[in-house]
């Protein structure tokens, strides 16, 4: 058997993770100061869930989705978060509690895609998400959210790109727009763009082939089509950044992949991760219900992608996350001092100070010492015939260099005493 983990998934450990953990820690904290609260969904969900969802000509259904079939029922391991909150919001009636509500994930996603830098087929994704509240403001805050997040990891390097898509009622004029604008220049697209020149045209204007670019760079722009009700929205909401500080550029190419926007949609790009990529997205999907068969739910949010949020702070190599040493290191001279410490350091971890011993009572006391420093602890602590006769035992403290006698009974206290002092 090949020992390996699957394509394109990885293990954490070690530093990686405790940067990761660091990360982690840091966002919780931001998103709780916006008075986001976590929400937790499942990673399978009934195939129905994306499929009605995301509409049959998006990438993720076609070739993306990890699918199980069991008991005559079609699962499917979740490629994007935004679904299954929305269906979890829906089964509990969380819109029906009383005003605005704010949510945020933090969930393993999965799409089948070919691996490359910063994409990876099992991702970890941080979503915010504003239900029962379709104000610009809402749209704003997320925004805000969203800058707040990359300026807390003082990350500058980065665009904030936004647009409108448009509603149900001025979409359409828009797409058969943008078709007549294509359609003399059908064949010098792309084949995935041909393929979606019928149905999803908008997404013609986010494709990264050069050919296609150089078209959409010249084609209407969606924000000279927008009824006027998207358009007091989309004014508000630019208007609305001003007010709260977030430097914005306007990007009619920001269209998302998904079909389920409406009006405002925006993106983060940035330089850091070498050619100009997305460190995270979103926008308005008040029509996304809908099709759970669901009266429409104005709801705001966004993903941001955890692999390139902790490789923007690897490469900045500004935020080293504290090493975990343990306080203390016990080290034992002969069997009966190896038993009493032996409980006395599982007593001490019931206390929560931290602490190893070598279990191999025939070690000497210089390649304990050794082992003490190679953890890295604070203190250790040296237990020998002599000691335990009289009652004492020695405190060495492994930075200065300095040891002293102390009273064995008291050696809780004095642990404890001392590691107050330390923090
Ligand atoms: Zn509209
Ligand atoms: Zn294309």
């Amino acid at each position: 058997m090949e020992i390996r983990a699957v394509r394109g998934m990885h293990d954490l450990y070690g530093e990686e993770l405790a940067l990761w953990q660091w990360t982690e820690n840091e966002l919780r904290k931001v998103l709780s100061s916006f008075g986001f609260k976590e929400i937790r969904t499942p990673v399978l969900e009934q195939l129905s869930v994306f499929k009605e969802t995301v509409g049959d000509e998006t990438d993720i259904v076609e070739k993306q989705m990890y699918t199980i079939e069991k008991e005559s029922e079609t699962l499917v391991l979740r490629p994007e978060g935004t679904s299954g909150f929305i269906r979890a919001v829906l089964e509990h009636q969380l819109h029906r509690l009383p005003g605005t509500q704010r949510y945020y994930y933090y969930q393993p996603m999965f799409r089948h895609e070919r691996p490359q830098k910063g994409r990876l087929r099992q991702f970890f994704q941080v979503g915010a998400e504003i239900i029962n509240d379709s104000s610009p403001e809402a749209d704003a805050e997320l925004i805000a959210l969203l800058d707040a997040i990359y300026k807390h990891f003082q990350i500058t390097e980065y665009k904030v790109c936004i647009n409108s898509v448009g509603c149900k009622d001025c979409r359409p004029q828009y797409k058969e727009k943008l078709k007549d604008y294509f359609r003399p220049h059908l064949a010098s697209l792309c084949e995935l763009c041909q393929k979606r020149f019928e149905r999803s045209p908008l997404r013609i204007l986010d494709c990264k082939r050069e050919s296609c670019k150089a078209l959409a760079e010249k084609a209407p722009v969606i924000t000279n089509s927008l009824c006027s009700v998207c358009q007091g929205h989309h004014s508000k909401v630019r208007s609305r950044l001003k007010d709260a500080k977030v430097d914005f550029i306007d990007d009619p190419s920001i269209v998302r992949g998904l079909d389920y926007y409406s009006r405002t949609a925006f993106e983060f790009t940035s330089v850091l991760l070498g050619a100009q990529s997305a460190l995270g997205g979103g926008g308005r999907y008040d029509e996304l219900s809908t099709r759970f068969g669901a009266e429409p739910l104005p709801a705001v949010g966004f993903g941001l992608g955890m692999e390139r949020l902790v490789m923007v702070l690897q490469e900045m190599k500004k935020h080293t996350p504290p090493k975990e040493t343990p306080f203390v290191f016990l080290a034992p001279l002969g069997v009966e001092a190896f038993n009493h410490l032996f409980s006395i350091g599982i007593e001490l971890k019931r206390v929560g100070i931290s602490n190893e011993m070598v279990y191999d009572a025939e070690k000497g006391l210089k390649a304990l010492l050794k082992a003490a420093n190679r953890v890295e602890a604070a203190y250790a602590i040296v237990l020998g015939d002599d000691e335990l006769k009289s009652g004492q035992f020695l405190l060495k403290d492994m930075k200065a260099g300095t040891q002293e006698s102390l009273k064995l009974s008291h050696i809780k206290e004095e642990l404890l005493g001392r590691r107050q002092r330390a923090s």
